[in-house]
């Protein structure tokens, strides 16, 4: 009777507790499901006690999980006891849900059983997709606005071959108009000189326009190797349509040995665009102050890229105000740049932080770990 009542207590302790609790024996048989179990997944108690709890699971885990209780009956070596983590659930409507799922074996009991408690998190999930699609907007709509704030440089770009295109076909039509018999031999080859121009030009235009279309095409985030040192140069080569960044000159001091990071290289040029504008913009008294780039390995093997400039620095009252959304001193300026540009740092497992120049000016420097997942190196470092 003692013993009857203590197990209803537990039961009606179960039912009350939040977190959804599945208790299975060595084989992996439901014993016990409570209330916000069934909540959770839609299957009434008495629907699963006695079946197996692979049912809750989606295929593979599925077919996998009584192979691996065995496995672990055998060997005693849990790979999931005593840690929380995500997977994977089956519900009675056939929806898959993530969980948070911890498994605990219960002691003293008269035979080997294994309690979960189980978490529905497709909230948080689907919180971090948005927040993660909303980042991806974010960072489109802000390259878009810089695209829209060069378009004066854009447009200059692109008529200069145009224009040159112009001036050597003008030029053939004279030749031929103007060509005299006695030198119609020597025609050919002075065309064929003007149409290798005019076709030299036409690439240069499609090929300012093919960055242009590379940096601003809405894509969604996608990592692959990348070699931070050539990124930086083809950053400066899309930076040089403002024009302002051909009177300054840019160093680089670049290490030697450059990495090959898992990243979404659009997103990491989006920041070199970012701080390589905003250093230009803090030199406007500076016209023929060069900017550095430089990139380095720190000890704890993070690759380093900082840009240094020697404008007019940031006071120290807006240092710490100088990454959140909006802050910005200039007149036309979204102050949405450094924001973009930190989470996009962040959520390639980064830092991005200023630093002043003490010989006037600053510095933005951002690192990117360097680990097996996210970096090959010339020599596997
Ligand atoms: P915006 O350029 O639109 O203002 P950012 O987020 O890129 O937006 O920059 C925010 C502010 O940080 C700038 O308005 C400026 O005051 C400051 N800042 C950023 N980079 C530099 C720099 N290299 N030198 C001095 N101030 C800077």
């Amino acid at each position: 009777m003692k013993n009857n009542d203590a197990s209803e207590r537990l039961t009606a302790l179960l039912d009350a507790a939040v977190d959804a609790m599945i208790i299975i024996d060595h084989r992996g048989i439901i014993e016990l499901f409570n209330t916000a179990a069934e909540r959770i997944f839609g299957y009434l108690s008495d629907e699963v006690v006695g079946q197996n709890i692979s049912m809750l699971m989606p295929s593979p885990y599925r077919q996998e999980h009584d192979s691996y209780l065995h496995n672990f009956m055998q060997t005693n070596q849990p790979r999931i006891i005593g840690i929380g983590r995500e997977v994977k659930a089956l519900k009675k409507d056939g929806e898959v849900i993530p969980i948070d799922l911890s498994v605990g074996e219960v002691k003293n009991s008269s035979h080997r059983q294994f309690v979960g408690i189980i978490r529905d998190i497709s909230e948080q999930v689907q919180a971090r997709k948005d927040t993660i699609e909303i980042r991806e907007r974010l960072a489109h709509v802000s390259r878009l606005n810089t695209m829209g704030e060069m378009a004066a440089g854009i447009a200059h770009e692109v008529n200069q071959p145009l224009t040159a295109v112009a001036v050597y076909a003008q030029a053939c039509s004279r030749m031929i108009t103007n060509c005299k018999p006695e030198e119609a031999h020597l025609l050919n080859d002075k065309l064929l000189n003007s149409l290798e121009k005019i076709n030299a030009q036409a690439l240069r235009a499609g090929d300012v326009i093919m960055r242009l279309r590379g940096y601003v095409k809405k894509h969604t985030a996608s990592r692959e190797l990348t070699d931070i040192n050539q990124l930086v140069k083809d950053t400066i080569n899309l930076a040089q349509i403002d024009t302002r960044l051909l009177d300054h000159g840019i160093t680089l001091e670049l290490t030697d040995n450059p990495p090959q990071l898992m990243i979404d290289a659009v997103q990491i040029q989006q920041v070199l665009f970012n701080l390589i504008r905003n250093a230009i913009d803090s030199m406007q008294d500076k016209p023929n102050e060069a900017i550095t780039i430089r990139s380095r390995w720190t000890e704890k093997k993070l690759i380093e890229v900082s840009v240094v400039d020697t404008g007019t620095g940031v006071d120290e009252e807006n240092r710490a105000t100088l990454f959140n959304p909006f802050f910005t001193t200039k007149e036309s300026g979204m102050g949405m740049g450094l924001a973009i540009s930190q989470s996009i740092i962040q959520s390639h497992g980064g830092h991005l932080w200023y630093q002043n120049n003490h010989s006037n000016g600053s510095i933005f420097l951002f690192t990117l770990p360097s680990n097996n997942d996210l970096a090959i190196t010339n020599d596997g470092q």
